[in-house]
């Protein structure tokens, strides 16, 4: 069908058009001497994002997956402890990540559709007498039950036990998009990627590493050689790279950034909520069920909506994007075929929003779910149109 086709799964997720005018420049000499003039305030703007005034922002090509390899391979030994949490298919990626790099895991399986179980870290941390627990491991944002959880909780309790355990979060589809604060909640590595938040298309691993991981680098022994964090924080001093950047994707990231100040990061994360907002208040009022059990645990960039029982949520999807060009996330591994995906976060707005409820509910009714047909979208605009006004105040 002819108009736009609708993307709203949860990464890649829409590129602003500032974005792609951005990139749409002729290749450029990344050895140049004046290349450090563009790439030393874009580090410190990435900064900004993380929340960090005290680490370090690393840059490489490759995609969130190799973040968290970058975090293992620099600061881990073979053989060495990890505490992780298990409640959906990143956190278990993870967690798969570091056995095959041979560290010994201590994986919590949680329920899907809950977050990281502050309780059972506490308990593993406090029994973890001669800390033999190197690093630990918080998926802040699961994208796959749309689940947030606390990571500011699991430092209280490694201050609380004095525990020096590395804290490593996956921030890919949560920062840029919701409150993260890296020096705040002491955090030593922070993982994001260009396709979520950033607005960007997929091609460049972004991590936030602290002091003291970079001190911790000084012990490890895995190998690494294309992650490695001292290559590049030695070239970036300087401006330049241990090898070749994705200078183009870079200009994206300059324009992206640009776009988060430009509205204020406070004001990105507002949004995020007020948009999410309308999507939860959609899928009561069709009847559904969030995946994300508790509110506590509900994600603002992105929803996990369970389908009734004798349905199939792969039959959603296909028609939403066969039928109606709408993209929506599948349900992976466990809650395969159990939900669908409504991703909401970067360039987005009401309106957008909307189209993708209302994309949702034309498949819902081809499919033969049950529900009053505008309940969603109706239920969206009441919300919108109530907190609206309340949005502007706050970001101003
Ligand atoms: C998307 C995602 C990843 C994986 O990132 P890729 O860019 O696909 O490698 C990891 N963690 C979370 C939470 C994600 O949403």
């Amino acid at each position: 069908m002819p108009g736009f086709k609708g993307l709203a799964v949860p990464g890649p997720t829409n590129m602003p058009f500032e974005v792609r005018q951005a990139m749409d420049v002729a290749l450029e000499d990344h050895r140049a001497p004046d290349f450090p003039d563009f790439i030393i305030p874009l580090m410190n703007d990435v900064k900004k994002v993380f929340k960090t005034t005290t680490g370090e922002v690393f840059i490489f090509p490759g995609s969130g997956t190799g973040g968290w390899e970058s975090a293992i391979a620099n600061l881990m030994s073979p053989g060495e402890k990890v505490l992780t949490s298990v409640f959906g298919q990143f956190s278990h990626l993870w967690a798969d990540l570091c056995e095959r790099f041979g560290l010994e895991v201590d994986a919590i399986q949680c329920e899907w559709g809950t977050g990281v179980p502050l309780e059972r870290y506490e308990q593993s941390l406090a029994a973890d007498k001669d800390h033999k627990i190197k690093a630990v491991l918080v998926c802040q944002n699961e994208t796959a039950t749309g689940v947030t959880s606390d990571v500011a909780g699991v430092r209280r309790i490694l201050d609380g036990l004095d525990h020096p355990a590395l804290l490593l979060v996956d921030g890919v589809s949560s920062i840029g998009s919701i409150d993260f604060r890296m020096d705040e909640w002491g955090v030593d590595v922070a993982v994001s990627g260009s396709q979520k938040g950033f607005m960007l298309p997929t091609g460049l691993a972004i991590v936030a590493v602290s002091q003291k991981a970079l001190q911790a680098k000084k012990d490890s022994t895995l190998p690494v050689c294309f992650f490695d964090y001292d290559d590049m924080q030695k070239n970036n001093a300087m401006g330049y790279f241990p090898y070749t950047p994705a200078v183009t994707l870079l200009r994206g990231l300059r324009a992206s950034l640009d776009l988060i100040d430009s509205e204020g990061l406070e004001s990105v994360f507002a949004r995020h909520n007020h948009l999410a907002g309308g999507v939860r208040a959609a899928v009561d009022a069709w009847g559904l069920r969030n995946c994300a059990q508790a509110p506590k645990w509900h994600s603002d960039t992105v929803t996990a909506i369970l389908v009734p029982e004798g349905f199939d949520a792969n039959d959603v999807i296909k028609t939403a994007y066969c039928k109606y060009d709408l993209s929506l996330g599948a349900g992976l591994s466990k809650v395969a075929g159990k939900v669908f995906r409504i991703g909401h976060l970067g360039w987005l707005n009401e309106i957008m929003v909307l189209q993708a409820l209302g994309g949702v509910e034309l498949a819902m009714r081809d499919v033969g779910i049950p529900f009053e047909p505008g309940a969603g979208v109706g239920a969206a605009v009441r919300h919108f149109s109530n907190t609206a006004e309340e949005m502007r105040i706050a970001a101003e």
